[in-house]
């Protein structure tokens, strides 16, 4: 449980991020969210939350940039007091082959999924030092340990989330702070709903599994890094894919 605990999500609003939100709000913890977007669909996720009788507030913040990210931070330390835990959860995709990738399309996918979590976890680990005790988890790929084809910018990326976290681990760990990542595999969200359908059956035979992942199934992974029952795990990668990469 989670009870009276306070959460940060990036990306809460939508797919894997909304669904850690959820599951985090029945666990009885309070929610700050990140995303660049309001609107109806993200009130809604929110309101969801709330429903389930805990505090959850959406703050409206881009993660790759690092002064937005002090605002909000200092925002969420205003308004909750302190936070217990972080999930690294917002990322985007910008896939290409490597000659027709853009610089653009590099910056961007670095700036959001390596460089916002790095930005977002350093605006809050001292709080979370003062407490002596907070969870971090970051959410990877398994793209970033196996790589994958038209991905470069989005597997170096994840790969760089990879040494960041075990770099947190072991930065953190005397102040009872813990630092995990989460590897899914292939979860149906909007992230992967363009995937034709040819694509998506190709794929369905190297899932041992043999279905796509469900944003809740990832979920499930990220409230037991996050909560006590993973009290002695640090610096681990846990991949949630249906044996994808095995
Ligand atoms: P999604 O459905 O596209 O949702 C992404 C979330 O991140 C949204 O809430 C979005 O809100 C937020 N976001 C995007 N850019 C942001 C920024 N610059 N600042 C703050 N928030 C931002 O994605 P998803 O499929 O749930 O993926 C969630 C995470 O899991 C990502 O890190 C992704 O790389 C990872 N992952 C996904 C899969 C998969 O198969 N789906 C597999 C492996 C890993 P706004 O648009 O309002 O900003």
């Amino acid at each position: 449980m989670l009870t009276g605990k306070t959460a940060v999500i990036t990306g809460g609003t939508r797919g894997i991020g909304a669904a850690i939100a959820r599951k985090f709000a029945a666990a009885g913890a309070n929610l700050a969210i990140f995303a660049t977007r309001g609107g109806e669909a993200a009130e809604a996720a929110i309101a969801s939350c709330r429903e389930l009788g805990v505090t959850a507030k959406l703050y409206l913040c881009d993660i790759s940039d690092a002064s937005q990210v002090e605002t909000a931070a200092a925002e969420v330390l205003r308004d909750f007091g302190s936070v217990d835990i972080l999930v690294n959860n917002a990322g985007i995709t910008r896939d290409n082959i490597l000659p027709g990738l853009s610089t653009e399309d590099i910056d961007t996918v670095i700036d959001v999924d390596l460089k916002g979590a790095i930005f977002v976890t350093k605006a809050f680990v001292r709080s979370m030092m003062r407490k002596r005790s907070g969870s971090i988890i970051n959410i990877s790929s398994v793209v970033g340990l196996m790589g994958n084809r038209g991905q470069a910018n989005y597997a170096a990326a994840k790969a760089g989330l990879v040494g960041f976290t075990k770099t947190i681990a072991k930065e953190y760990g005397a102040r009872n702070i813990r630092c995990n990542a989460v590897a899914p595999g292939y979860i149906a969200t909007e992230m992967t709903a363009a995937l034709p359908e040819e694509a998506r059956n190709e794929l369905l035979k190297l899932l041992p599994l043999g279905r796509l992942g469900e944003p809740e199934d990832v979920a499930d992974a990220v409230l037991f890094l996050a909560g006590d029952s993973s009290r002695y795990i640090t610096g681990t990668v846990l991949k949630v894919d249906g044996g994808m990469y095995v």
